[in-house]
């Protein structure tokens, strides 16, 4: 069955075409501001301004036409509102014109199946460690369920924040992996867990003031250093609470090599395994979208058109995981 995914809860409008077996095709476009953070409306208009050329790429890349399709599958929360609404219209608009079924996914949990999609791993618990959202998540008695989270920003926010107050454009998260490269110290940061959840603005706070008198290299190392220890401290957290020998990345931040480096060895010291898709498919992207719609259609969830609002506070545990 062959699906298109839609993607736009926050800066990236993303088109994927899943076919039940493979991802055909993925074209994303990610709004990059000059200078200042992501405004919701921007991003809405960078949105509107991008979905035709997304959509006609990626039929083409999957050597499809418009014809071919049999569900839409669109990320209906959480995000932004004004990000969402486009997403939603432009999948609406997709099924009523092409006459198929619609399908609203969540967007945490796309990120979780795509992981499982991709590298085979079958009950992980997911790190999902992105620029709005910071979560640990797992399956447990039939929904997912968050057992960790930022308490104020996630930590791609973070890292991006630090980096925009430098003078960095978004996204910070890849300039800071690579100015870390060349620290020669550490400087010890706000470390700061309760339970399973974190956060990073008391972090962020003290990086910022550390500018006065260490070197760039030096603070973003520390920076990566602590926050990157305590995601992995929370997951480990996760993992022997609910007896799980998986642990899986999703989200931009699990792009960063020295992250994956971390939550490796945490793995491999407790015996579990380690899982991670390519950096593509961490960050937000519609074949993650795609290949949930398909897989909730296939277990024989149906949406009507009229049940496609969006929603911007869309629970991971809201779901009930039945395919
Ligand atoms: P997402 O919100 O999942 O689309 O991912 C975007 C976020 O991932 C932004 O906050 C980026 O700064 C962050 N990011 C992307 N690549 C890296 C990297 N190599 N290291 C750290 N953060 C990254
Ligand atoms: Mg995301």
């Amino acid at each position: 069955m062959k699906t298109i995914g839609i993607e736009g809860t926050a800066h990236t409008f993303s088109v994927g075409i899943f076919d039940g077996e493979e991802i055909l095709a993925l074209r994303s476009h990610t709004l990059r501001p000059e200078k200042g953070g992501i405004h919701p409306r921007e991003a809405a208009d960078h949105h509107v301004e991008h979905s035709g050329e997304l959509i006609r790429g990626a039929l083409e890349d999957a050597g499809l036409s418009k014809d071919d399709v049999e569900l839409v599958a669109f990320s209906q929360g959480p995000g932004l509102g004004p990000c969402l609404r486009v997403a939603a219209t432009v999948a609406r608009a997709l099924s009523i014109n092409l006459n198929v079924p619609i399908i609203g996914v969540n967007h945490c949990i796309a990120h979780l199946e795509i992981g499982r999609f991709l590298t085979g791993a079958k009950d992980p618990v997911l790190l999902y460690a992105s620029g709005g959202n910071t979560q640990v998540i797992a399956l447990a008695g039939g929904r997912y369920r968050v057992f960790g989270e930022t308490m104020d920003i996630g930590v791609g926010n973070m890292l991006d924040k630090f980096a925009r107050e430098s003078g960095i454009p978004f996204p910070g998260g890849p300039e800071i992996e690579k100015m870390a490269k060349n620290a020669d110290r550490y400087i010890p940061l706000p470390y700061s867990i309760r339970g399973m959840d974190v956060s990073f603005s008391g972090l962020l706070t003290a990086a910022l003031h550390l500018r006065e008198k260490e070197s760039m290299e030096n603070i973003a190392y520390s920076i990566q250093e602590t926050a990157f220890a305590m995601l992995t401290e929370v997951t480990e957290r996760a993992m022997a609470h609910l007896g799980k020998d998986e642990v899986l990345l999703g989200g931009g931040v699990a792009c960063n090599r020295r992250l994956r480096e971390m939550v490796k060895t945490m793995a491999e010291e407790r015996g579990a395994r380690f899982y991670a898709p390519e950096c593509r498919y961490c960050v937000d992207n519609a074949a993650m979208i795609a290949v949930l719609g398909h897989r909730m259609y296939q277990a024989g969830i149906r949406q009507k058109i009229e049940d496609t609002a969006v929603n911007q506070r869309f629970r991971t545990d809201e779901v009930d995981v039945i395919w």
